[in-house]
């Protein structure tokens, strides 16, 4: 944090993007204590929301978020008329200068987003600002540490996890971990100016339909995200144990709130640095957690062209498989009817919640790449498409480390088994047992690969192999040995 310095501005604005969140916000922070008055925005970007299906769970999950946000800057501003000023319908591009000008702001204070299409929408808002004579202050507040903050000894990013986590845990100290207290200087809040007193749009007015939210039960907001974090801190000492395992509640449930701010990444590194300092190992492993989500953001910074090709230029000379009977086998992953229990549950998780356990995760896009020989790259829109906590840099590090294309990737070699990894990950069957509830009958030794069991198994547990459950699409042994041909071609490189 950085000290505050006596205000330069008589007014400035606020543009909430992924930082929803009053509590630790370095833009809203450095806004109070730079300008006399500071008004606050958010603005439902077309140019984002306009390709999105029409029921979304993280329009609803934004949605519900910014009325939390609105009535929480209304209450510290003091004013009736306090609170955020809601934009919709429009391209952010032009919606921030314009508002800028219609509140005759001197500067907008904005956090970073390091995403290759953010920079460029921030660099055109940039320029129509200072064409109108006013300024765009941005801010690190998503990450611990961004950009090049962390980098080797001969000054480059690293590429490689481990070294990477060891200058980070190096480098961190109070200074990087501790809060913003906005709200110390919240009286600069300004009421909203009369035409700008509107409610947070409803989704119906944004022209969306309500996605399930409510019924999922996942809590929204900064209020949800404490609840979240409340909850698992009574658990870390235990993550190294339990995060592996899907039925059993051993993650934090954090990664939406971490993707949209409601809560602060230094609040959440603090926690777990100080336990892991008390000498718990659950606390050291989530720390790294939050460590490889720094790794992936820098990645993204410094190599953007990862976002369409692979980080190691050799992987994009892999011949996928295309074609109809790769469509149907992609339509098949996505709609978990592969056959092999444990996709096919992970694959019923996503697209019923919106979340997907990390272990799973990993399963399923080994298995598309590895046993479907598919590009990497279809599956990463899908997760893309589907995830409430959809991060680009996280999403593209996890498929891109699946297919081993990625910089500390799997090496090409390494196939996960699904069979085993349901075995070893889900002994009891209990995960895949709550999302095919139609195996639900077999015994624990028959669930992980329904195609051996004895057919008196199957015809007690009501299970008819190509009718209520599919036969597996691929024969794991024998894509195992396909995609080592296919990778045949990397090999020099790998
Ligand atoms: P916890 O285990 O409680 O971890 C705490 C936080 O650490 C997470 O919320 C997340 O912010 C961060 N984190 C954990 N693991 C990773 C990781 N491997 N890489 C980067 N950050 C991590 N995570 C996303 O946030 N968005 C994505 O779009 C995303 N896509 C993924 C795709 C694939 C193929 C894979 C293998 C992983 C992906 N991850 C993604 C990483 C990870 O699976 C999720 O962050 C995690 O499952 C979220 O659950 P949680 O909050 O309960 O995690």
């Amino acid at each position: 944090m950085q000290p505050p310095s006596a205000p330069s501005y008589s007014s400035g604005l606020v543009w909430f993007r992924r930082d929803l969140r009053t509590e630790d916000q370095a833009a809203l922070y450095h806004a109070l204590t730079q300008c006399q008055q500071v008004h606050c925005a958010f603005v439902f970007d077309t140019d984002i929301l306009d390709v999105l299906p029409r029921a979304d769970r993280r329009v609803e999950f934004i949605r519900e978020t910014l009325v939390e946000l609105d009535a929480a800057l209304r209450a510290l501003s003091g004013h009736d008329h306090g609170g955020l000023i809601a934009v919709h319908h429009a391209a952010a591009a032009d919606a921030v200068p314009d508002l800028a000008a219609a509140l005759d702001v001197q500067a907008v204070f904005t956090n970073h987003d390091d995403e290759p299409q953010a920079i460029e929408r921030d660099g055109t808002v940039r320029t129509r600002l200072a064409a109108q004579g006013r300024a765009l202050h941005t801010f690190k507040d998503h990450t611990v540490f961004e950009r090049s903050e962390v980098m080797t000894q001969a000054g480059h990013p690293y590429s490689v996890f481990t070294p990477y986590k060891n200058a980070w845990l190096k480098k961190v100290d109070a200074f990087y971990l501790s809060s913003y207290p906005a709200e110390r200087h919240a009286a600069r809040l300004a009421p909203r100016p009369a035409g700008h007193r509107r409610p947070v749009p409803t989704l119906a007015a944004l022209g969306f339909e309500p996605a399930g939210l409510a019924q999922l039960k996942i809590p929204t907001g900064s209020q949800g995200a404490h609840q979240l974090l409340a909850d698992f801190v009574e658990r870390i000492d235990k993550y190294e144990d339990t995060r592996n395992f899907p039925a059993v509640k051993g993650p934090s449930y954090l990664s939406v709130h971490l993707r949209f701010g409601t809560i602060s990444p230094r609040l959440l590194a603090r926690t777990a640095h100080e336990r892991a300092r008390q000498g718990s190992p659950g606390a050291a492993t989530w720390l790294s957690e939050l460590i490889w989500r720094d790794f992936y953001f820098q990645i993204l910074y410094h190599h953007p062209h990862v976002v369409n090709d692979s980080f190691k230029p050799a992987y994009d000379a892999i011949a996928w498989e295309t074609g109809p009977e790769a469509d149907a086998l992609f339509a098949a992953w996505c709609e978990g009817r592969t056959g092999y229990p444990l996709v096919d549950a992970a694959m019923a998780q996503i697209n019923q919640t919106g979340y997907m356990h990390n272990r799973l995760r990993m399963v399923v896009a080994s298995f598309l790449v590895k046993d479907l020989g598919l590009d990497w790259r279809r599956g990463e829109a899908y997760f893309a498409l589907q995830l409430n906590d959809f991060d680009l840099s996280a999403n593209n590090g996890g498929w891109q480390w699946a297919s081993s294309s990625g910089c500390d990737a799997q090496p090409y070699f390494r196939i996960f088994n699904p069979v085993s990894q349901s075995e070893k990950f889900d002994p009891d069957g209990k995960f895949i047992r709550r999302y095919l509830p139609q195996l639900a009958g077999l015994p624990n030794a028959a669930l992980h690969a329904p195609w051996k069991a004895k057919p008196l198994e199957l015809q007690s547990a009501g299970v008819q192999l190509g009718g209520n459950y599919p036969l597996p699409i691929v024969d794991h042994d024998t894509a195992r040995q396909q995609t080592l041909e296919r990778y045949a071609v990397v090999k020099a490189s790998a």
